[in-house]
């Protein structure tokens, strides 16, 4: 049977499609699940970020009328699927007698970040081997890396990959298992209050929930304190667990040995498994995450953006690079556009800081320039000129390389430089770099190119 909330948010699509388009209709509007009724707002969750930050930003003014009329609330909370639990339990803590939808979805509902899946974790040469161990805890739990420890920098995937095991546990298993997520914090303040509790009520409460898992899932283990009862009573889960055979999986922003806080003893059980790294993403790795942001985001980029994205976003983490997407396609779509273009990238990046062609040093550049043009004793206006004979052309592919590879210049910028698009520049790259790899003649000369370079730094 629909619920009261559920009959009321039919009604208000009714309403919001009127004042919403049927594609914002189809992106924003209707992935978002009401799961509660509060005094003052509606809280609903959404499937991404980038789905709450859109209706936020856009379409919140315009459903208002229909949340009054239907609810009579004025204002919507917007929680991501990691976000609900926690809320639910803050919220019937305060309310004990009010009806909450929440914790009824809560137990027949899969509670991971249904985004956060092997399928859409893009695979490269900096994480396929904590991708491979995730993969295999999740197919054998408790059989080869217990714990399985991940490490990494902010924004490279940690918290995607412990979901995409709980998320594959929770779709595979064949009897009733339970997957415990909690972020360290979580963790320390369940602790924290568990141990304020009269009685031994509230202990009892937090080692079942603990001691009781089948897999249990840490994140953040770095922000385990020095207090020691927290500690001390991971520890002891730490022991039961493991003795017991299940699986547990900690994700940290730096290695054991470097959680200043962590207890020795604490450390050496973590050795014990299996630890891995995250490394910041490749150009390889970049494009692909890009691709796949794009497709699933539904997003339009116009063709070969997703190449210099990939090249200009090289000092970006991940969670910065779809931030990057997500306002270059808002851009595109606030200038009246479907599909974004350079123009967009460009403008935000430009405000993100990023170097354009003017900021990149012209010293460097002219320097390139005037080695190769003497080199090849040619005329250096003919290396950014439209003449085509092969002794002009392999020239100005060398300074393409040489600008590419020992300045770091972004392919767009490199673009700008010789009036030519993307292509032309990737394709002359990619053929120098090929042949520096094949043929001797062409090596040696860029290795004397780039000494030359250095010498006249
Ligand atoms: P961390 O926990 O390491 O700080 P997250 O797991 O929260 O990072 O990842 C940040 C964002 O980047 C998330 O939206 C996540 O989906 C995305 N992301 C990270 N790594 C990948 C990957 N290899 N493929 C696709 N998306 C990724
Ligand atoms: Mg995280």
């Amino acid at each position: 049977m629909q619920s009261y909330i559920e009959k009321q948010w039919q009604e208000c699509l009714d309403d919001f499609s009127k004042k919403i388009s049927s594609v914002g209709m189809d992106l924003w509007i209707s992935p978002l699940q009401p799961i509660n009724i509060e005094p003052d707002r509606l809280v609903v969750v959404a499937p991404s970020d980038m789905v709450r930050t859109q209706v936020n930003n856009i379409y919140l003014a315009r459903m208002k009328e229909a949340l009054r009329t239907h609810y009579n609330v004025e204002n919507m909370l917007i929680l991501l699927p990691e976000e609900r639990d926690a809320y639910a339990e803050k919220f019937n803590e305060k309310n004990p007698d009010a009806e909450v939808l929440e914790p009824k979805i809560a137990t027949t509902k899969n509670p991971f970040n249904p985004r956060y899946t092997f399928d859409n974790f893009v695979i490269g040469t900096t994480n396929q081997v904590v991708y491979a161990a995730a993969r295999a805890v999740a197919e054998n739990p408790a059989k080869r890396f217990n714990p399985l420890f991940i490490y990494g920098g902010v924004g490279l995937g940690k918290t995607h990959l412990l979901h995409a095991i709980g998320n594959y546990i929770w779709e595979h298993k064949n009897k009733p298992m339970n997957i415990v997520y909690v972020t360290c914090e979580q963790f320390t303040n369940a602790y924290i209050n568990a141990i304020r509790e009269s009685q031994s009520k509230g202990m009892d409460a937090f080692r079942k929930k603990y001691r009781q898992a089948d897999i249990l899932l840490i994140d953040d283990i770095e922000f385990i304190g020095n207090k020691k009862g927290v500690q001390e009573e991971f520890f002891n889960t730490f022991n039961d667990l493991h003795q017991a055979g299940k699986q547990i999986i900690l994700s940290s922003d730096r290695p054991p040995k470097d959680i200043e806080t962590l207890e020795e003893r604490l450390r050496s059980r973590f050795a014990s498994g299996f630890i891995q790294d995250i490394q910041p993403p490749d150009f390889e790795t970049r494009l692909l995450i890009i691709q796949k942001k794009i497709e699933l985001e539904r997003f339009e980029f116009a063709k070969g953006l997703d190449y210099e994205l990939a090249d200009r976003l090289a000092n970006f983490n991940i969670r910065e690079m779809e931030a990057i997407l997500r306002k270059i396609y808002f851009l595109a779509n606030l200038n009246g556009k479907t599909v974004a273009t350079r123009e967009d990238m460009d403008e935000v990046l430009e405000r993100e800081g990023e170097p354009t062609t003017a900021s990149i040093s012209k010293m460097t550049q002219e320097k390139i320039f005037d080695i190769v043009s003497h080199y090849f004793s040619i005329d250096r206006k003919d290396l950014v000129g439209r003449k085509r004979n092969k002794e002009i052309v392999e020239p100005r592919q060398i300074c393409i390389y040489l600008m590419w590879t020992q300045l770091a210049i972004p392919l767009s910028t490199i673009g700008q430089i010789f009036g030519r698009d993307h292509t032309t520049i990737i394709h002359a790259r990619d053929k120098i770099m090929e042949q520096v790899k094949s043929n001797k003649q062409m090596k040696n000369m860029i290795n004397e190119l780039i000494s030359q370079l250095k010498d006249n730094a």
